[in-house]
């Protein structure tokens, strides 16, 4: 998605808000109260827990991979309205040497396309959502097999292979059955998943075939005729970690133990899958976790531009350090507990917070008074104390602030620029497929 403008709530709306004839309840009275009032203060009351960083001796990371993705519905002019969605999803690197070469205020444009050339690679697809009928079948059917189809198309089925090596957690010497899933056939719940490295298995109680893409839910979101919008922006976000995830995979794979640790992933977006997505979490925590353990710790940043967290900071991010440039940055790693009192306001909720749906945890950061962004960081394993997470257990934070200085751009407030280059592959319509996944195959054992 791409970067947004710094947005203030202009005074003549909230003024309008006296002519309304609610204005009997009291709650209504103090949310206008409220509103009316600037939404600035004057003091910090969050009691953020706000430290210095010195990066000095944390030595940068040495590559970038960056994930970005972004889709369109578009309905036909007839009534009723035919409706498709198109889903395209980018993967980019470059090596930070490359990247220091960039000027960040005023890219020049052809130097850009010559990173690009070697190094972005994309994935699309089509989804009908409402008054398409193919030969082949109902749209639930449909939309079930052009994802079955779609996930291999593209890298010669490197995200796939993924999505295999996360479902079955393919990095254990013995790898797992797939995780619980419901069957898009019968409905009934598949308990024990497909077995060990499936491409697809018979429903044990319908007996019709069932594919491995069945596993990551997305038919829950559809009905017999028509798919929701949900659908494109779903895909968009399994396609992010599906990509983000094969460099790690093949890093993980590869003769150079030292690649993996040595390199910095990054996710447009918190690091939050939902509802019957949040299935992958449970691998994806699995294997940082066991990466972490085996000395081999991976270094993944989730950028959050929009959302409660980046309206929490703008309001709070003035009273924190530094207030002048050359002064050092600070960070601010919020715990779960931070996370309720002061972000959502909802201190007695039933679930930790982000139990279920998260695979990394959050942080603030301010660069210097004019840079300030909201990273997720994974931590491996979650822990639902009100407590969690610590600074030291933010996987590789140290290592990760080193390196983000030299990635900001100042074309927008507080982008990071491959996100940016990202984004703008994700956007372009006819870019060439490059073959860089293969240059990593070469390598492998
Ligand atoms: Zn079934």
């Amino acid at each position: 998605m791409p970067y947004s403008g710094g947005e203030r709530l202009p005074g003549e709306a909230a003024s309008k808000l006296g002519h309304l004839a609610v204005v009997e309840s009291r709650w209504v009275q103090a949310l206008v109260k409220d509103f009316e009032r600037s939404v600035t203060t004057d003091m910090d009351v969050s009691k953020t827990p706000w430290t210095t960083f010195d990066a000095t001796g944390a030595a940068p990371l040495s590559r970038v991979w960056a994930v970005d993705g972004s889709f369109v519905p578009v309905q036909s002019q007839e009534r009723p309205p035919r409706e498709v969605a198109f889903v395209k999803t980018s993967l980019i690197t470059v090596d930070k040497v490359k990247l220091d070469t960039i000027d960040k205020d005023h890219p020049h444009p052809l130097h850009l396309r010559e990173i690009m050339a070697e190094s972005g690679l994309f994935h699309s697809t089509v989804f009908p959502l409402k008054n398409i009928r193919t030969s082949m079948g109902s749209n639930y059917d449909t939309i079930r097999h052009i994802i079955r189809d779609s996930i291999p198309a593209d890298a010669d089925r490197a995200f796939y292979e993924t999505l295999k090596w996360l479902a079955y957690q393919k990095w254990l010497p013995v790898p797992t059955r797939s995780p619980a899933f419901e069957c898009p056939c019968c409905g009934v719940k598949i308990d024990n998943g497909l077995p060990p490295d499936a491409d697809a298995a018979p429903c044990p109680h319908c007996k019709a075939e069932v594919f491995l893409t069945d596993m990551i839910g997305f038919h829950l979101d559809m009905g017999e005729d028509s798919a929701p919008d949900s659908l494109a922006s779903s895909y968009m976000l399994v396609m992010e970690h599906l990509m983000l995830f094969t460099p790690i995979r093949l890093c993980w794979d590869h003769t150079d133990k030292q690649m993996l640790s040595e390199t910095l992933f990054i996710k447009d977006g918190p690091l939050t899958l939902r509802s019957q997505y949040s299935k992958l979490v449970i691998p994806i925590r699995a294997f940082l976790q066991y990466a972490k353990t085996k000395g081999r710790p991976a270094h993944i940043i989730g950028q959050e531009k929009t959302g409660t967290f980046a309206d929490h900071l703008a309001s709070i991010v003035r009273f924190a350090p530094p207030d002048r440039r050359g002064e050092k940055p600070s960070c601010a790693v919020l715990s779960h507990e931070y996370v309720r009192r002061e972000v959502y306001r909802a201190p007695d909720l039933l679930n930790p917070y982000g139990m279920r749906t998260n695979w990394g945890e959050k942080l603030y950061l301010k660069i210097d008074p004019g840079t300030h962004m909201v990273l997720n960081v994974p931590t491996g394993d979650y822990d639902p104390a009100p407590t969690f997470p610590q600074e030291a257990d933010m996987i590789g934070l140290k290592r990760i602030l080193a390196t983000i200085p030299s990635l900001i751009s100042h074309k927008y407030e507080g982008a990071l620029f491959p996100i940016e280059l990202a984004n703008g592959i994700a956007s372009m319509s006819n870019y060439p497929s490059a073959k860089i996944l293969e240059r990593f195959l070469v390598g492998k054992k």
